[in-house]
């Protein structure tokens, strides 16, 4: 096992990872920017290390003073987190040439996945169900035009780089297709410095839903089950729940086995997230899949009691997963994120101080965050504040806890996403399950 790992992040991730690191009584460092001293995960890790000014670039994201940093307290393992490096190919081959364990996959994993034209021809030739579209990247707009014509509208033109849900095209009428291509390009250029596009069927109405998967050294892959995340906001994920309402047991096992063969194709190690589309019919298709730990892990720890960080840490430090599996899943679970934004002003960002803090708790609660009272949220970085998951043995359960919870959370200071989660959790269409990645286009 690991003698000391460092945590390349920030806010309630860092802080999640330093709370497993603990209980596995692994020493850790935290790294920090100038606009962090005063977060909860440089307090509560064993050392922390200044890397730089608050801009990303110059700290989060700065490769080299990571690295110096892990080497000055002697850590001999790096914990990415989301965001920032998690999916960096570089900085996990430079990881390894310094001889520090990154935890998380391999460059040439991350690579084959980070490019999501890449990864849907490697997925599909393990027989995993792929959106209809271009056989990877169209080379120009001749090519694209080429493409088009074999295929119905609407379709979707997808970076290849893309994150974020940023990149991302519509094209009902085929007379709008060429300005769409051009504005797609000239977007995935300046945001993930790579033109590189890919043409999708747009599937209507579908529900996201992806696979929890964990990998060993040793050649073995299981999923945990699924999280349901159709409730976003152009694209971007709010609320997400596991089990999901849609999927009866049946299609479980179908996708499923489709996850564990995705991952199997690039022998996966580590914690990792299969994506896919549901459309009305149950047909599933992959859409992407995330090398690293997700924001909505918490749903699935809390249906199966399995601690996803303390996962990713023994398969990194090459143990086994348990030979006889992990308990299937039981109960329900939801978690909303809490944003510092404005639901009445178009989820602006509300960045300032916490004035008052209150959170909730009780049976089947849990707070996963970085804030307390007085806490000054710096604007340099994601505006979620806390991630708040109820658990009940039913859904109808997970969810009046959720309210009550909801209600018992007091955040004075900023504005929060709070209230829009409240009127999420009252709204019928929610409470029966029926919805898809469109319900907040009609929520008004
Ligand atoms: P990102 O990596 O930027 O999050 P994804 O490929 O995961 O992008 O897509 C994000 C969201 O965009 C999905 O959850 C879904 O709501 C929508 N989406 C993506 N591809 C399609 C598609 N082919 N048809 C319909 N919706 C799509």
């Amino acid at each position: 096992m690991f003698s000391k790992i460092l945590i390349a992040n920030r806010g309630e991730i860092a802080l999640r990872i330093i709370r497993t690191c603990k209980v596995m009584g692994i020493p850790t460092v935290a790294v920090y920017s100038m606009a962090d001293e005063d977060s909860l995960h440089v307090r509560f890790a064993d050392e922390a290390v200044c890397i730089g000014p608050p801009a990303g670039r110059e700290s989060y994201l700065n490769i080299p003073r990571i690295i110096a940093a892990a080497e000055i307290t002697g850590a001999d393992a790096i914990h990415p987190g989301y965001g920032f490096l998690a999916e960096n190919a570089e900085f996990s081959e430079i990881c390894r040439e310094s001889g520090i364990k990154f935890i998380g996959p391999s460059p040439d994993m991350i690579n084959r996945m980070g490019n999501k034209s890449l990864a849907k021809s490697t997925v599909r030739e393990a027989e995993v169900p792929t959106v209809p579209g271009s056989d990877g990247v169209v080379k120009d707009l001749a090519h694209a035009q080429q493409v088009l014509e074999t295929m119905d509208v609407p379709v979707i033109i997808k970076a290849s780089a893309g994150g974020g849900g940023k990149g991302m095209r519509i094209v009902r009428d085929r007379a709008d297709f060429e300005k769409q291509f051009r504005m797609a390009k000239a977007e995935a250029e300046s945001a993930f410095n790579n033109g590189d596009l890919y043409i999708e069927k747009y599937i209507e109405k579908p529900r996201h839903v992806e696979l929890q998967v964990l990998g060993d050294q040793h050649g073995t892959v299981v999923h945990l089950g699924e999280r349901d995340c159709s409730i976003q906001r152009r694209h971007q994920k709010l609320i997400e729940e596991s089990p999901s309402p849609a999927v009866s047991p049946e299609l479980r096992q179908r996708m499923g086995d489709a996850a564990v063969s995705a991952a199997k194709s690039i022998r996966y190690e580590g914690a990792g997230t299969i994506e896919f589309l549901l459309d009305a019919n149950n047909d599933f298709y992959f859409m992407e899949m995330n090398t690293r730990i997700q924001v909505e892990h918490p749903v699935t720890e809390a249906v199966t009691g399995v601690d996803l960080i303390r996962e990713q840490i023994r398969a990194a430090a090459g143990e086994k997963l348990p030979e006889n599996g992990f308990p299937l899943p039981e109960g329900h679970a939801i978690e909303c994120r809490i944003n510092a934004e404005d639901p009445a002003h178009d989820f602006r960002p509300s960045p300032g101080r916490i004035e008052t803090w209150h959170q909730p708790s009780g049976l089947g609660v849990r707070v996963d965050s970085h804030a307390y009272q007085g806490y000054m949220i710096p604007p340099y970085y994601d505006s979620m504040i806390a991630k708040l998951i109820a658990y009940g043995a039913t859904r109808d359960e997970a969810i009046d806890r959720m309210q009550q919870a909801l209600e018992e959370f007091v955040i004075e200071g900023v504005a929060t996403t709070i209230p829009f989660h409240k009127r999420v959790m009252r709204h019928t269409k929610f409470r029966e399950g029926d919805f898809d990645t469109h319900f907040l286009e009609t929520f008004e």
